[in-house]
């Protein structure tokens, strides 16, 4: 039986594994060169994704590329030096998207998130920060009449998977957000999601959880992990620790430990940007929208109004790119009375694998490594349901969902 684990990473990811194996009864170490939810996991926005389960690389991806080409749409940026650089992984990406793959992925994704509002809402119990929940739903709009055809055909395939969604027209939608300017004809209201006034501190609340039921928190940078004789070593900034079994929960930065032992997980990532913006009187929103032309969210926040950008294909590293965060800036300005930005623009990184479903179990042929990224769009809603699957199968329970499409092995030989 494992008595100690290392968790390397403290985004919702590593967090959550660390609050599972915990409850399980094991002595955690939870490792982090920053304070608890300071990364991917604060500047999200926010959303408890219970009807995300269409993979971003679907097959409607093929006939969208055309559009994407040269830059101009604010959903995609292709960085060409990334193009150049790492051909293999988009292609690998591109494949992923083939319709043989499509039911799988869906049914994969569905099994992640159909519980994320429940599960989140038992931990936020627990951890003293309820009121941070918004049980309101998610408001999908678009801006020309065509969008009236798309959201009926969302609205049908949702119910087909079991989740409700209601049809709403320029009306409806002022009926339910008066403060949006009427630019929008067409919306789809999807009530089974919920979302959060600060992910950040949503993850930090979970790490104090943690702690004050006797997990040990460290602040320090992990240079390198290897075997040792109690099982596993992570060498720190500031000394090192050995526990029975390591959970690696590093997001974006997951490869930069894993590779020196000789795994290499296919994982890359997909920028993204926020900016904070002051609502003007009046301009108030009471759930998260998404603004299908504009391709922004736009979410209350305790900062302000939080706009979050699309997909930024660049290099993790590169220096920012603002046209996509500039251009949603502009458009959440046509829908929503804002004043002056608040703060500098924040960017992160979406880890991402080729086939858009996280990375959940241990490693091929290196026993007591246990692997816990990729979430990909979705990392803050499934944190707690990843946590659950690596704790359960740490400990050699049934996990609450079947694991096998998250298996490592599907990218690590
Ligand atoms: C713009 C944007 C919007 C998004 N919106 C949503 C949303 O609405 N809903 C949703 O569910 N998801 C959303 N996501 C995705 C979600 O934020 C991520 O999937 C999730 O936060 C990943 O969590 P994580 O714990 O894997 O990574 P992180 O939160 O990045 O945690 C990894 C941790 O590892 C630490 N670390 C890295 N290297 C080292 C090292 N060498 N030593 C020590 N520590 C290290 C970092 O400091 C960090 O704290 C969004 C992402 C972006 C970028």
């Amino acid at each position: 039986m494992t008595r100690t684990a290392l968790v390397l990473g403290a985004g919702m990811i590593g967090v959550s594994c660390a609050l599972a194996l915990q409850k399980r009864g094991i002595t955690v170490t939870l490792i982090d060169r920053r304070e608890p939810g300071r990364e991917t996991s604060y500047g999200n926005a926010g959303v408890l994704a219970a009807s995300s389960i269409v993979p971003l690389n679907n097959p409607a991806l093929y006939g969208k590329i055309a559009g994407y080409l040269g830059n101009r749409h604010p959903a995609l940026n292709l960085s060409w030096r990334r193009a150049l650089t790492q051909p293999g992984w988009l292609l690998r990406f591109l494949w992923e998207a083939r319709p043989s793959q499509a039911r799988a992925r869906i049914a994969a994704l569905q099994s992640l998130t159909a519980d994320t509002v429940t599960h989140h809402r038992a931990l936020m119990e627990q951890a003293g920060v309820l009121h941070r929940l918004r049980d309101t739903g998610t408001l999908k709009l678009w801006r020309t009449q065509a969008g009236h055809d798309a959201a009926r055909a969302e609205h049908d395939f949702l119910k087909s998977h079991g989740i409700d969604s209601q049809i709403l027209d320029r009306q409806g939608i002022s009926g339910i957000e008066p403060g949006l300017n009427p630019i929008f004809p067409a919306g789809l209201l999807i009530p089974c999601v919920g979302s959060v006034d600060s992910p950040g501190a949503v993850t930090a609340a979970y790490a104090a959880l943690f702690a004050e039921r006797g997990g040990r928190i460290e602040q320090a940078a992990v240079t390198r992990l290897s075997r040792a004789a109690a099982g596993w070593r992570a060498e720190t900034s500031t000394g090192g620790s050995e526990a029975e079994i390591a959970v690696v929960a590093l997001g974006p930065w997951s490869g930069d430990l894993l590779k020196p032992l000789g795994i290499d997980p296919w994982l890359n990532v997909e920028r993204g940007y926020h900016r904070h913006l002051a609502p003007q009187a009046g301009a108030r929103l009471s759930r998260t929208i998404y603004d299908v032309d504009g391709a922004y969210y736009m979410a209350p926040m305790e900062q302000g109004i939080r706009i979050t950008s699309g997909v930024d294909l660049s290099l993790r590293d590169a220096p920012d790119v603002h046209r996509q965060i500039d251009a949603a800036t502009a458009a959440a300005r046509e829908a929503l009375p804002l004043g002056e930005v608040i703060g500098e623009t924040w960017r992160g990184a979406r880890p991402t694998l080729p086939d858009s479903l996280p990375m959940i179990g241990e490693a091929p042929r290196h026993p007591g490594l246990w692997l816990a990224f990729g979430n990909q769009h979705i990392g803050f809603s499934t944190g707690p349901i990843t946590g659950e699957i690596i704790a359960a199968m740490v400990c050699g329970e049934k996990p609450p969902i079947d694991p096998a499409p998250f298996r490592p092995g599907r990218y690590i030989r």
